[in-house]
């Protein structure tokens, strides 16, 4: 099996190379330490809540090794 891109930072499912996935448009959830990634947008819709975020969309991206977390 290929490496994993990632895994989804809520349910822990691993996300494929050249597959999609989901990031926050948040900068705090993108940088540093932290870099979250969703297998889907309802995993993102689970992320709201934990990080009360005032404006927050979910950003569709393709996984590559470039972008890798
Ligand atoms: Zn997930
Ligand atoms: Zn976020």
């Amino acid at each position: 099996m290929p490496e994993a891109f990632a895994v989804c930072s809520m349910c822990r499912k691993p996300i494929a190379m050249a597959t999609k996935y989901w990031r926050c448009s948040v900068s705090t959830c993108n940088s540093g330490r932290v870099k979250l990634s969703f297998c889907s947008v309802s995993c993102w819709d689970a992320h709201l809540p934990t990080a009360r975020h005032r404006n927050a969309s979910a950003i569709e991206e393709i996984a590559s090794p470039q972008h890798k977390r």
